[in-house]
C-alpha cells in the first residue's frame, strides 16, 4: 500500500511550507487509502530544539493534519525521531565502507575552507575534491588510531549522469560531476540528512516521497544510496515552492511564514487548507470553497503546475472569510472564537497583566486589545511621542527585527535578555530601545509591560509587527 510522510526539521517556527507539502502528502494517502506518517529529522543537533518539535506537531495538528505513526503516537517502524534512531545508521555506514560505496575523509574544517575558497576564486561551485580517496586501507587505520577527526563520505561516479523521472517535473538528467561527494556520517556519529533520511524511507516503507522542490538536486545523491544499498527507489515528486506574486520564495524574511502567525491572527484552519489544497486541484471559478474531504475528492497528483503555487494573501483572506461566513454554524463560530482568544493562553496571560492596571473592566479592550487584534493600524503619529529622531527608531526596530531567531526559546526572560543585549550592543539605554518596541507591538505607548507582551504575541506576529512598523 501507499505510504507517505512529512519528515520536518525543529529548526523554526513551523513553516506554511511544511504545512502546503504535509496537506499535499495527506491528500495523497486519502485518495490512495495509503498511511501518511511523521518522522522528526533532527540531525542537525545544534539548530533542532524539543520547543520547535512540540511547535510542529501542535501546528500539523491544528491544520488538522493526522498522521497515523509519530514520535508522539509510535507506530511498528519507530523510533520517528531520528536522534532516537542514531544507533541504527551505524551498519549501513560500515556496508556502505565494506562494499566500496563510501570512504573515510580526515580533512580539516581550514582544508576545506581553503578548498572552497580556491573554487570560488576559479569560478567553480564547491566541491569535495577526493582527496582522502586516494588514502590507503593502512593509512586510515592508523589515522584512526592515532584518534584523528573523521567523517564518512559517499563515492560519487566519475561521469555520466544521474537519470530519473519526477512525479511532478518529468525526467530529469542531472551530470555526476555536479553531484558533491556528500557527508553521510558527521564526526560525531550523527547521520547527515540525506543518509538518515534514505534509510528511514526504507526501513519506514515509505513509498511516495513528496517534498520541495529545493530537493531536486539532492535525487542523484538519494538514488545512489538506494542503488549501493540494493534498495527500491520511492516515486520522487517535488512541488513547487510557495512563491509571491514577484515570484520570490516566500520567507520569513519577507513575510510571515510561520502557521502559528496564521492562527493567532484568526485565520481557521479549514480556510488555511482550503487555500493550500487549491494548489493542487483543478477548478472551475466559483467552486473554490471546498472541506477537506472535497479536496481529496479533486486531488489529482497528476495534474499539478510547475508554474508554482503563488500566495495569494488575499484570496486566503477571501476564503476565510467566506468559511466564516458560510461554512460555521453560529454555535461553531462562537466555540471558535472562544478557542482562538484562549489559544496560547493568550487571554488568561492578559488577564493577569492587566488586573493590576485597570479600576474598570471596560477598560480591557484599550489596553490588552492589541494582544487579539489581527492589524494595529498605526500611523506614523504614533511615534511621534518617542524622544528619538526617526533614523533612530528606524535602526532600533530593524536591528531588533533581525536579532529576534537568535532568541532560541521564546519567553520573557529570554526576550529581555536579548533586547538588554541588544542595547549594549548599541551602546543605548535600555529604555530607548524598548519605547519604539511598545509601540510596534501594542501600538500604544502606554499598555502592558513589553517583554510579557511579546512573549504572549509570539515571535511570527512580534517580527511583523516590527516590519509594518519600520514601513
Ligand atoms: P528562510 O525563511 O530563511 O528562507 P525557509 O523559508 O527555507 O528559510 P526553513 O525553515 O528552511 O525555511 O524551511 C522549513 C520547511 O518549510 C522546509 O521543509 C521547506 O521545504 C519548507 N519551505 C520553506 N519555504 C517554502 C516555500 N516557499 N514553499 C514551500 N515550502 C517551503
Ligand atoms: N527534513 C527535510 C525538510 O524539512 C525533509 C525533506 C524530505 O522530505 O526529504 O525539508
Amino acid at each position: 500500500g501507499v505510504r507517505v510522510r512529512i519528515a520536518p526539521s525543529p529548526t523554526g517556527e513551523p513553516h506554511v511550507g511544511t504545512a502546503y507539502i504535509a496537506l499535499f502528502n495527506y491528500l495523497f494517502a486519502k485518495k490512495h487509502g495509503g498511511e501518511f506518517i511523521l518522522r522528526i529529522e533532527d540531525t542537525d543537533a545544534t539548530r533542532s530544539t524539543p520547543e520547535f518539535e512540540t511547535k510542529v506537531l501542535d501546528a500539523l495538528k491544528w491544520c488538522g493534519l493526522e498522521w497515523k505513526e509519530g514520535p508522539d503516537i509510535g507506530g511498528p517502524y519507530g523510533p520517528y525521531r531520528q536522534s532516537d534512531r542514531k544507533p541504527m545508521y551505524q551498519p549501513y555506514a560500515q556496508e556502505l565502507l565494506d562494499k566500496g560505496h563510501a570512504f573515510r575523509c580526515f580533512c580539516t574544517p581550514a582544508r576545506l575552507e581553503q578548498m572552497r575558497e580556491a573554487q570560488r576564486a576559479a569560478g567553480k561551485p564547491p566541491k569535495y575534491d577526493g582527496l582522502c580517496l586516494s588514502l590507503s586501507a593502512e593509512e586510515v587505520t592508523s589515522r584512526m588510531a592515532a584518534g584523528e577527526t573523521t567523517v564518512i563520505r559517499m563515492k560519487i561516479p566519475a561521469e555520466g549522469s544521474c537519470d530519473f523521472t519526477d512525479g511532478v517535473y518529468g525526467d530529469v538528467s542531472i551530470p555526476w560531476d555536479s553531484v558533491d561527494m556528500q557527508v553521510l556520517i558527521k564526526a560525531d556519529g550523527m547521520p547527515t540528512y540525506h543518509m538518515a533520511n534514505v534509510i528511514d524511507d526504507h526501513l519506514m516503507q515509505i513509498t511516495h516521497v513528496a517534498r520541495g522542490e529545493e530537493w531536486l538536486a539532492s535525487v542523484p545523491k538519494h538514488i545512489l544510496l538506494y542503488r549501493y544499498f540494493g534498495w527500491d527507489q520511492p516515486v520522487f515528486m517535488h512541488l513547487s515552492l510557495m512563491r509571491n506574486a514577484d515570484k520570490s520564495k516566500l520567507s520569513k524574511r519577507k513575510n510571515p511564514t510561520s502557521i502559528s502567525y496564521y492562527s493567532a491572527l484568526g485565520y481557521i484552519p479549514e480556510a488555511l487548507m482550503n487555500f493550500l489544497g487549491l494548489f493542487f486541484i483543478q477548478i472551475a471559478e466559483g467552486e473554490e470553497l471546498l472541506t477537506m474531504d472535497e479536496l481529496s475528492e479533486k486531488f489529482d497528483p497528476d495534474n499539478l503546475s510547475k508554474a508554482g503555487a503563488i500566495f495569494d494573501i488575499q484570496k486566503l483572506d477571501w476564503l476565510n472569510g467566506r468559511w466564516i461566513r458560510e461554512k460555521l454554524s453560529e454555535e461553531e463560530f462562537q466555540a471558535r472564537v472562544l478557542t482562538w482568544a484562549m489559544e496560547n493562553d493568550r487571554l488568561k496571560e492578559g488577564l493577569r497583566l492587566s488586573q493590576t492596571r485597570i479600576s474598570k473592566l471596560g477598560e480591557l479592550p484599550d489596553l490588552a486589545g492589541f494582544l487579539l487584534k489581527s492589524d494595529l493600524g498605526l500611523q506614523p503619529s504614533d511615534f511621534a511621542k518617542i524622544k528619538s529622531p526617526p533614523e533612530e527608531i528606524l535602526e532600533i526596530l530593524n536591528t531588533v527585527q533581525a536579532d529576534l531567531e537568535k532568541i532560541l526559546e521564546w519567553n520573557v526572560e529570554t526576550i529581555e535578555a536579548e533586547l538588554r543585549a541588544i542595547a549594549d550592543r548599541m551602546g543605548k539605554k535600555l529604555k530607548v530601545v524598548v519605547s519604539p518596541l511598545f509601540v510596534a507591538v501594542s501600538g500604544s505607548s502606554r499598555s502592558l509591560p513589553l517583554f510579557d507582551s511579546m512573549a504572549i504575541l509570539g515571535r511570527s506576529v512580534v517580527r511583523q509587527r516590527l516590519k509594518l512598523a519600520a514601513q
